[in-house]
Order: structure tokens, then C-alpha cells, then sequence
């Protein structure tokens, strides 16, 4: 499901942006300015809580109950603020780890229990140090950048911000290009190129990777035609594309990736989807199942960062898979350090045994290409062969390539 991102809301200076008594059903963050928070005592006299700034939480407790507000704020300067509904935060708690959500209810519990006992009200020397307030403060600017990007993120699908750079994979004998990798970039319109290091965990963690994850098997999928039709090369290549659990938890995941090859019109063994190995080990029976289907329908499935997740390796039996992929980190210490040599050694044996194709990633130095030769490594990705590019400078590059010409 995808989740619609905060809202924004403007303040000019002096407005009132939560009323005492007021029902509320919403907190803000605040993204700039400063505002004043006073509660109004029975005898109406109004005593003066503090100032927030940029980072800060507030109107908090609309998430925890529906009790009236117990405070007013006020802006004072102008002001942009994130709304969080309280049914957008229980929707997201719901779906939060059990521990992280068993824990945010019984604080946020006692939270609402320490101020309706007026605490603050009473004794404003009771309450979190400095030291504590200012380290909630750098948290929530996280929480704010966080927020933002994953908001520009979801205009980024609509405005046709993204675009797929494409990495050669290429056969470590011949050192023709075999397959391509499609890697995500977001063309910022103010910051420029953002990097999938930054915005994939984001788009994630929101839910907005599914509608991306969407776009980005249909970009790849005609782009594999444009690029077979400019260098001629006609069912030769294989598209590989990344993929997260969250578009394994999709109930139409297998609909729409067949209704996208059909309709793309490319040849299913021509595609290879990248899934790692945590999504393998969230939920193993569906993933199972889905990777059957996805074999059965003649697509190629990778493991991605091979090595880097679970330790246990009985699981590759259990699993339908094609292909492994090397993590970059041990072909980077592969040739100074013996306990990375000998793991990539295991992982080639291992998989070649179980029948599947092994790629190396990160290939940065010819003695790297040498050695995974030597070693029988069917495949490799880097930067000494290819930077992930952009597709027109991909079709020179492909043109041009002269070992595939040989
Ligand atoms: P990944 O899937 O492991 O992709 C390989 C990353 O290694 C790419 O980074 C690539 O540029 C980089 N790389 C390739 N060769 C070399 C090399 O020789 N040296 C070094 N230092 N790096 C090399 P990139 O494009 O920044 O992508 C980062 C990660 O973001 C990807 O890692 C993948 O996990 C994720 N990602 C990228 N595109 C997508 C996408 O469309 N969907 C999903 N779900 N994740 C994506
Ligand atoms: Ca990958
Ligand atoms: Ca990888």
C-alpha cells in the first residue's frame, strides 16, 4: 500500500496553530520557524510553556488520545509545519515492528499519564535535561529531512523525476556484455542527481518503492528493446532489476510483472529480478511460492549482496535461484586478505554446484578480473569495465564495446 506523505501547512506570524481545549486530532512537526506554547489556567491567568523551533514535536499527545488539547501554541514568525494525522501514525504503528510498537504505546502511555498529572504545570524544573531535549531535537531534524524527501519522493513519480542508469554485466571469458543492471537515480530539480543509497531506504520505509519498483520494470523493459534495436542484438541480453520485500508483499506483484513483459513485449528469460537475501528470510513460504511462479513464467531470479546477510547458506536449497551475486566487499578484500579470497572461493563452489551463475560485483582492478577467472566466475559488474550509464550513452558504449566485437 502506498502511504500518502504529510501534509504541509503555513503559519504567518501571530496566527494560532493549536487551540487549548480544542479537540485535536493531529501533531505537527516543525519544519521552519518558531513558535510559543502558553496554558491557560482555570482562573484565566496564561502561563508561558517555552518556544519550539525547527525539529521540534508538537500538539504530540492528538496521537496518543482524543483528549482536548492541554496547551496553546502560537506562531511566532512565519512557519511551515508537517502534519502527522493520528490515523496516519496508528496506520504506521500498526505496521511497525512488534517491539518498536509495544514500546511506543506504553511511553507514549505513561507520556499522557505524567502530564495530565500537570507535572509540567507544577514544577517546570521536573522533565528531560537539556542534554536529552537537544539530542530529541537533532533526532527530529533527521526525522524532518527524512520526511521531506520521502514527500518530494512521491512527486518525483508523478513529475517524472526518475531515471534508470544501466551497468554492462559482462562474461569474465569472452568480456562481451551479457546482461545490463538497471540502477534507479532521481533527477532532483533542485539538488541534481540523488543517489539510491539515499532515497530507496526512504521509499521504502513509506511504501512509495512499490509505484517506483513499477516504473522502473517498464523503463527497463523498453529500454532493453531500444538498446537491442541500436546495437542489434536481438534476445542476446538480460535485464536485471532490483526489487524489495515490499513489492513481494503486493498481492498483484505477479499480475503486474507479467502484465508489464507482455505488454513491453520482451522475452521473459531476458529479465532477471535482484531481490536479497533478507526478503528471502522475511517471509520464506511466500517467497518460495512467488519465486516458482516467477521461474515458471521463464524470468531469472539473483541474489543481490550475496554474503552479507544471513549466515546460514541451507537456505539456497530451499529457494529457487538462478544466479548469485558477490557483494562488492569481499572482491574488494579479496586480494589482501586471505579470509575474503577463501569466502569467495566458497560462494563460486557453493553456487556452482547448486547449478546456479555466479556474478562479482564492484570489479575495480584487472588483478580482481584475473583472479575470479582463475577462480571459474562466470560474470562480472564494475567500474574497470562500466560505470552504471545513462541509456544513449550506454548504446555508444555498447557499439563501441570491442571485445563483443571480436
Ligand atoms: P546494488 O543493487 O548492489 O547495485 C550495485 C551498486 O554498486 C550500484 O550503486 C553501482 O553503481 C555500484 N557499483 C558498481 N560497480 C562498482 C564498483 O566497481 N565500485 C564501486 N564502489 N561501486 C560499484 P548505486 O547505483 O548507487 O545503487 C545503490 C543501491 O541502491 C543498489 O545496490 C540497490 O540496492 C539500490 N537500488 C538502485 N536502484 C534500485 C532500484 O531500482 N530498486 C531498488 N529496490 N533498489 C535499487
Ligand atoms: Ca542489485
Ligand atoms: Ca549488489
Amino acid at each position: 500500500m502506498i502511504e500518502k506523505p504529510q501534509s504541509q501547512k503555513k503559519f504567518s506570524s501571530g496566527d494560532p496553530i493549536i487551540r487549548q481545549g480544542d479537540q485535536g486530532d493531529c501533531a505537527y512537526i516543525i519544519e521552519s520557524g518558531k513558535v510559543s506554547i502558553h496554558i491557560r489556567h482555570n482562573d484565566g491567568t496564561q502561563i508561558y510553556v517555552g518556544t519550539r523551533g525547527s525539529g521540534a514535536v508538537i500538539g504530540e499527545m492528538a496521537l496518543v488520545d482524543k483528549s482536548p488539547r492541554t496547551a496553546t501554541v502560537t506562531a511566532d514568525e512565519d512557519c511551515v509545519l508537517l502534519e502527522i494525522s493520528r490515523e496516519e501514525y496508528e496506520r504506521r504503528l500498526q505496521s511497525a515492528d512488534p517491539i518498536i510498537k509495544t514500546i511506543t504505546q506504553v511511553i507514549s502511555t505513561r507520556y499522557r499519564d505524567l502530564i495530565t498529572r500537570s507535572h509540567i504545570q507544577s514544577n517546570p524544573n521536573i522533565g528531560p535535561t537539556a542534554e536529552a531535549v537537544e539530542q530529541g531535537y537533532i533526532e527530529q531534524n533527521n526525522i524532518v529531512e527524512v520526511i521531506k524527501t520521502e514527500r518530494e519522493f512521491k512527486n518525483a513519480i508523478e513529475n517524472d523525476e526518475l531515471r534508470l542508469y544501466y551497468q554492462p554485466i559482462i562474461d569474465l571469458k569472452t568480456k562481451a556484455i551479457v546482461g545490463l543492471e538497471a540502477l534507479m537515480r532521481w533527477i532532483h530539480p533542485e539538488k541534481g542527481l540523488i543517489s539510491p543509497a539515499v532515497f530507496i531506504p526512504i521509499a521504502e520505509e513509506s511504501g512509495l518503492i512499490v509505484q517506483a519498483s513499477k516504473w522502473a520494470l517498464r523503463e527497463a523493459c523498453q529500454a532493453l528493446k531500444r538498446i537491442e534495436a541500436a546495437t542489434g542484438r536481438e534476445e542476446e541480453l538480460y535485464m536485471s532489476v532490483n526489487f524489495s520485500s515490499n513489492d513481494f508483499a503486493e498481492d498483484d506483484f505477479l499480475d503486474t510483472l507479467y502484465t508489464i513483459i507482455s505488454e513491453t513485449d520482451v522475452s521473459p528469460k531476458q529479465i532477471q529480478l535482484e531481490i536479497t537475501e533478507s526478503l528471502l528470510m522475511i517471509q520464506p513460504e511466500n517467497a518460495k511460492r512467488t519465486l516458482e511462479m516467477v521461474q515458471k513464467a521463464g524470468l531469472k531470479v539473483a541474489i543481490d549482496d550475496f554474503g552479507t546477510g544471513y549466515s546460514s547458506l541451507s537456505y539456497l536449497h530451499y529457494f529457487p535461484i538462478n544466479t548469485l551475486k558477490i557483494d562488492q566487499c569481499f572482491v574488494r578484500g579479496m586480494m589482501s586478505q586471505t579470509t575474503n579470497l577463501e569466502l569467495v572461493k566458497s560462494i563460486i563452489a557453493l553456487g556452482k554446484n547448486l547449478g546456479m551463475s555466479i556474478i562479482a560485483e564492484g570489479i575495480e582492478e584487472p588483478e580482481q578480473s584475473d583472479k575470479l577467472l582463475e577462480l571459474d566466475c562466470d560474470m562480472a559488474q564494475g567500474f574497470l569495465f562500466a560505470r552504471p550509464l545513462p541509456e544513449k550513452d550506454l548504446h555508444e558504449l555498447m557499439i563501441n564495446w570491442m571485445p563483443h566485437k571480436d
